[in-house]
């Protein structure tokens, strides 16, 4: 049997177009979780660098205002000390405080009169005097000094150029005497120490620093020098660095994107101000985009693991569902195969039983048209003949033989009532049988002496080969004889003229088998398992050339049976036939 389930061009492609379907959608969600995964992680790393440098810009703060602080006390005690233990306190504080380059003292004039480390100190410098060469600086210290005096505030310089060639941040912190200005306690920070220990950059992340004007303060890149302006470069004719840079001077923070154009890559910069007193200046951190995109794939590599054995549990279940339909198609398929089977086999017998129905019927119109022949024909006859004998002058001699076929018509009526009454009692059981020892010989020669008369019309040798002491055999005598009249009977019958009937006994240790044979017409090899039923005649025909009723086999067989013996039959068309008869010596059980 084809597997239908599979077979079926819809199921074949069921699965498979499932499977497709499924994986689509996979495929589909895939790509479109990957970019929302995309976005949360864009968004994420830009969190992540806008909050690395609002880090860096705290510090810078904490750092300053440490500084400020350390300052501050140290010009409230000013007033409290002479000159040369204060001098002492610089070294103190210096040598305490580290990335302190270098601490003075500006009397109320403007003059540098005292400083430590002495090196970082020009002594006697006038900051009213302009020697520097820088204008822009001496306005800023002018500028400043007056503020801090007037103001009795500390103020945080914007970072200028120091002597030595270095930008530096200016902490001035005024120191009042009797409620007098006596002078400035100046701090002096280096950007570059700022930077060295706060300012964390590696090869690819850089960390830039500009004040509110654009002054670049720290490049770590090298690309830009401190002290140069980052408007005046001309790589801010990049309208997104412009941006970026637009926003860190005036004080924001954010993100954005610009594209290095010497290097050729995209980078990220996260900026943040850092407002420390009135000072504003901003710290930037840059990242290339690549960064990004290997956090992205990273992402994507574990989003790709995950599909994959998502599909790959897909794939497998599929190929588990697959083999559970398969077997349990096989399954159906046996079970249907059985099914068939058992259909078919009680088609056949119910074929079987049909056609035996259809011979029952046959056999029962057989019946009845033998019935009415056999009954009618002796009838006719008899009429016939009685009617002759009433005549006055009819010869004495013919007389006589209108009375013999009378005689014999009434015999042939009486045999065949015999027969239909035989019939009946075997089919309700009544049949009675009177068991006793007999001799099977003499049986025989009874049954031979019944059909002689026929045997000799026909003119027919009977030959007989009966064993002299043939063992005795339980049996009934009348019934035994009815059997072998039967099959004498039929012999003679169905032989030709001069035909030759052989009636044989063989002797065996447990049964006697007794054979008749004749070579007569024989019965086609398809009629013999029907010659034993009841009213079947191999020739049933009205115009029939034998008489007969078609229940002589039947009552023999049912006999022969009956006395725990067995009948068989072997036939040729035209050679003749061999009726087999077995009785058995030792007595049967007679129901
Ligand atoms: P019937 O009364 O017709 O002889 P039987 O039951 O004795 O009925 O026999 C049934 C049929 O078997 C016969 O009609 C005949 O066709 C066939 N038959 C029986 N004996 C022989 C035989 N010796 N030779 C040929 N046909 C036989």
């Amino acid at each position: 049997m084809k597997n239908k389930l599979f077979n079926d061009k819809r199921n074949r492609y069921l699965i498979p177009g499932c499977c497709l379907f499924i994986l689509i959608i996979i495929i589909f969600s895939g790509i479109k979780a990957n970019h929302e995964v995309q976005d949360v992680v864009q968004k994420q790393f830009n969190e992540q660098q806008l909050l690395q440098s609002r880090q860096t810009a705290s510090g810078i703060m904490a750092f300053l205002n440490e500084r400020t602080i350390i300052i501050e006390t140290l010009a409230r005690h000013y007033p409290d000390n002479e000159h040369y233990p204060m001098f002492g306190e610089f070294i103190n504080v210096y040598n305490q405080t580290t990335d302190i380059y270098s601490i003075q003292f500006l009397d109320e004039s403007g003059i540098v009169t005292m400083g430590y480390p002495e090196e970082n100190t020009p002594i006697g410098y006038d900051i009213y005097e302009t020697r520097r060469g820088d204008p822009e600086a001496e306005s800023i210290l002018v500028d400043t000094f007056e503020r801090v005096k007037n103001s009795k505030q500390t103020v945080i310089s914007r970072p200028i150029m120091l002597l030595e060639g270095e930008l530096g941040i200016f902490i001035w912190v005024p120191v009042y005497k009797n409620n007098t200005f006596d002078g400035v306690i100046l701090a002096i920070i280096k950007i570059s120490d700022i930077s060295n220990r706060l300012l964390q950059h590696n090869s690819s992340r850089f960390i830039y620093m500009i004040d509110d004007n654009g002054m670049i303060l720290y490049d770590c890149s090298g690309r830009y020098n401190p002290g140069e302006n980052f408007l005046n470069k001309s790589g801010l004719g990049n309208p997104l660095l412009r941006e970026i840079i637009t926003n860190q001077i005036n004080g924001n923070q954010g993100t954005g994107y610009y594209f290095e154009d010497n290097a050729g890559i995209k980078r990220l910069v996260a900026y943040s101000p850092v407002t420390w007193r009135n000072l504003n200046i901003s710290i930037a951190v840059t990242t290339p985009e690549s960064e990004v995109d290997e956090l992205i794939s990273s992402v994507y590599k574990e989003q790709l693991k995950f599909v994959g054995i998502s599909v790959g549990f897909i794939l497998l279940a599929t190929v588990l569902i697959i083999i559970l339909l398969f077997r349990w198609n096989k399954a159906l398929e046996i079970e249907v195969a059985e099914k068939t089977g058992e259909i078919r086999e009680s088609n056949r017998l119910l074929q079987k039983a049909n056609k035996r129905l259809l011979e029952l019927d046959k056999a029962k119109s057989d019946f009845l048209s033998m019935v009415s022949h056999e009954l009618k024909t002796p009838l006719t006859a008899m009429r016939l003949s009685a009617e002759m004998c009433l005549e006055d002058e009819i010869d004495i001699n013919l007389r006589k033989k209108l009375h013999e076929k009378l005689i014999r018509n009434i015999d042939r009526l009486a045999m065949m009532i015999d027969d239909l009454l035989n019939t009946s009692q075997i089919e309700s059981g009544r049949m009675k049988y009177n068991m006793e020892m007999v001799d099977l010989g003499e049986i025989i020669s009874t049954s031979i002496d019944i059909i002689k008369n026929e045997s000799d019309k026909k003119e027919l040798t009977i030959v007989t080969d009966i064993p002299a002491n043939l063992a005795k055999i339980p049996a009934d005598k009348d019934r035994l004889v009815q059997v072998f009249v039967n099959l004498l009977g039929n012999a003679v019958k169905f032989s030709q003229q001069d035909g030759n009937v052989e009636i044989k006994a063989v002797e065996f240790e447990k049964y006697v088998e007794v054979h008749v044979k004749d070579n007569g017409i024989g019965i086609p090899a398809d009629k013999l398992e029907y010659i034993f039923d009841k009213f079947y005649q191999v020739d049933s025909t009205s115009s029939r050339s034998h008489g007969g009723s078609g229940l002589g086999l039947f009552i023999t067989k049912s006999i022969v049976e009956e006395h725990g013996g067995s009948i068989n039959v072997e036939s040729m068309p035209g050679k003749g036939s061999v009726f087999a008869v077995t009785l058995p010596k030792e007595p049967a059980v007679i129901h």
